[in-house]
């Protein structure tokens, strides 16, 4: 297991609270990466992490095996991320929010995945030539992220490579967190996307994963009026139908048909029987047959 420290630095562009649970929510989903928030007095930043680096000296005691950093500030002309030996950094500046969906917490995840995995394998490069579907892509256009992201798919090549160099499990573990099935059902109780929505306001579904306007967070609370609403009303509608129905069946009861004891009544009237066929028993003897013929 790996230990990836991260770094929240300076004024970010989204919620920290709710980007933390989905985060370390992927620490309950695999055992290769364990990723964590150091407490407030390591308020490390990229610059002095790289300083120290270069000046030969240890970053955090070494109880880290990779050490990634997220700002809102632009990373060198145009990138998404950018190692340095076990240093990442990663911008949201680049992502956008017509972007979304996916969100900008899956692009986040997505882009620290693929830097951990770049400083874990030691050497690995990217498809720098054109856009593939692989996590590993060198996206030049920066919407063709999504793609990857959408895709979760890493290529036979760079399987092969991961496999080698890391662990044919820590391959497994990055091609789960990747797919992002973890999320689950948002409809399902319990489920992490579930739990973002209920406790952090996030449904990635239609959420851009920025920190929501003020006209965003109207809207939000507008739709769970509207769900409430539209919930009692159904509630109402069943309350009818299931009264509508016992008064029915009720009355239909009181009209039901008399016991056994009430249909033993005398022979006589009983000739008609529910075909309507003659009780011959009481007609006169030989009347049953037809009349022979006479001289036959
Ligand atoms: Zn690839």
């Amino acid at each position: 297991m790996r230990r990836v420290a991260v770094w929240l630095e300076g004024p970010q562009e989204f919620d920290e609270l709710a980007f933390m649970f989905f985060l370390l929510s992927t620490n309950t989903v695999q055992t290769s990466l364990l990723f964590c928030f150091p407490n407030s007095p390591d308020n490390l930043r990229y610059q002095d992490a790289r300083t120290a680096l270069k000046n030969g000296e240890d970053i955090c005691e070494n109880h880290y095996d990779v050490h990634i950093f997220i700002t809102a500030e632009q990373i060198g002309s145009n990138l998404f991320w950018k190692t340095h030996k076990n240093l990442a950094q990663i911008t949201s500046s680049t992502w956008n929010r017509s972007f979304s969906p996916p969100s900008l917490f899956e692009y986040l995840v997505h882009s620290v995945i693929c830097a951990s995995t770049f400083i874990l394998a030691g050497d690995m490069d990217t498809h720098d030539k054109d856009t593939t579907g692989c996590q590993f892509d060198y996206t030049q256009t920066k919407s063709h992220d999504r793609i990857d992201i959408a895709l979760g798919f890493i290529c036979a090549d760079h399987r092969q490579q991961i496999s080698k160099q890391i662990g044919a499990s820590y391959l497994a573990d990055i091609e789960l967190l990747a797919s992002f099935r973890w999320l689950g059902n948002i409809e399902e109780s319990g489920s992490i996307a579930s739990r973002l929505r209920a406790y952090f306001g996030q449904d990635l579904r239609r959420d851009s994963g920025y920190r929501k306007r003020f006209l965003e967070r109207i809207q939000s609370n507008v739709d769970t009026l509207w769900f409430d609403f539209i919930k009692e009303i159904f509630k109402g509608v069943i309350l009818i139908i299931t009264t509508y129905a016992l008064i029915v069946f009720g009355m239909k009861d009181s009209k039901s048909p008399p016991t056994n004891a009430e249909t033993a009544k005398p022979a006589a009237a009983s000739r008609s029987g529910p075909s309507g066929t003659p009780d011959t028993s009481s007609l006169p003897a030989g009347r049953s047959h037809p009349p022979t013929r006479p001289g036959a």
